[in-house]
């Protein structure tokens, strides 16, 4: 009996394998099915919305004499939700192109942050936020725009969700592993519920406690896209009321799988 044991557990495993692997077929298709879907949405809805913007221009240039207090008020909460539907399209539109165009290079991973943190600097000293970079960020393969993305996303995450009155204090750090680095971005913010874990890495999903924060939700979808385009992971763990920390990993092998690919199609 004892000695059938090892044979009977490797069956097991290579189910187990088969199982994983089916799944992870069925998952890349679903996103490349989003992505294509995201693209002919977002791309097909820019027309009839580009004829209404035009139209509210024309009735507010053409027509100004004719408005009433009513129907310029009315005019200008069509054209907010305009605008709006058309910030959301756009986003859909880069959402669906991330890692479409570019190739990896070996780059200095604290330049990228730096260059991030430059972008950011009206909003860091409005906030008199401050940020703390490791000082171990190796040279990786990696997409550079997207990983600039990346930061900037989960960067401008926490200084927009800090507390009130409670200055953001930011802290980067980088770790190596085995197989991948495994990056985190720390904040002392309001953080978040534990039942919001994987659903805020979801398109335009947003969680309940933050609605009256500014945003559309895209954001942290667009850093799991990256991720993924870096053969890695993304995650949050959180205190709420004391702030979070979100990681993210990214692949040492990314050099072998996608050196000299420039279209992913
Ligand atoms: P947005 O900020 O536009 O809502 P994101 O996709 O970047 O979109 O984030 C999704 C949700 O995750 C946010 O609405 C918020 O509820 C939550 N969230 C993201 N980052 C943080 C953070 N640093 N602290 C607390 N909550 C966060």
């Amino acid at each position: 009996n004892k000695r059938q044991l090892p044979g009977y557990s490797v069956v097991i495993r290579d189910l187990t394998d088969i199982r994983d692997a089916e799944r992870s077929r069925l998952l890349e298709t679903r996103n490349k099915e989003l992505e294509q879907y995201s693209y002919i949405i977002s791309h097909d809805l820019q027309e009839p919305l580009r004829t209404i913007c035009n139209y509210i221009e024309v009735i507010e240039e053409d027509y100004a004499d004719q408005l009433n207090a009513t129907l310029s008020k009315y005019l200008t909460r069509i054209k907010q939700a305009t605008m709006r539907l058309q910030r959301l399209v756009h986003e859909l539109l880069d959402y669906s192109r991330i890692g479409k165009k570019s190739t990896p290079q070996k780059l200095p991973v604290d330049g990228l942050i730096r260059n991030v943190i430059d972008d950011l600097e009206g909003l860091i000293k409005e906030k008199q936020a401050t940020i703390t970079l490791a000082e171990n960020f190796p040279e990786l393969w990696v997409y550079e725009l997207e990983i600039q993305q990346l930061f900037q996303n989960l960067i401008s995450n926490a200084l927009k969700y800090s507390k009130k009155n409670v200055k953001p204090e930011i802290g980067i750090d980088v770790k190596e592993m085995e197989e991948h680095w495994h990056f985190t971005v720390a904040d002392n913010g309001i953080g978040v519920d534990q039942s919001s874990y994987e659903t805020i890495f979801e398109i335009f999903r947003r969680a309940q406690h933050t609605k009256d924060y500014e945003g559309s939700g895209i954001g942290l979808a667009h850093c799991k896209k990256i991720t993924e385009l870096h053969d890695g992971q993304i995650g949050v763990e959180s205190t709420v009321g004391e702030g979070s920390t979100f990681f993210f990993t990214i692949s040492k092998f990314l050099e072998f799988n996608k050196e000299g690919q420039n279209d992913r199609g």
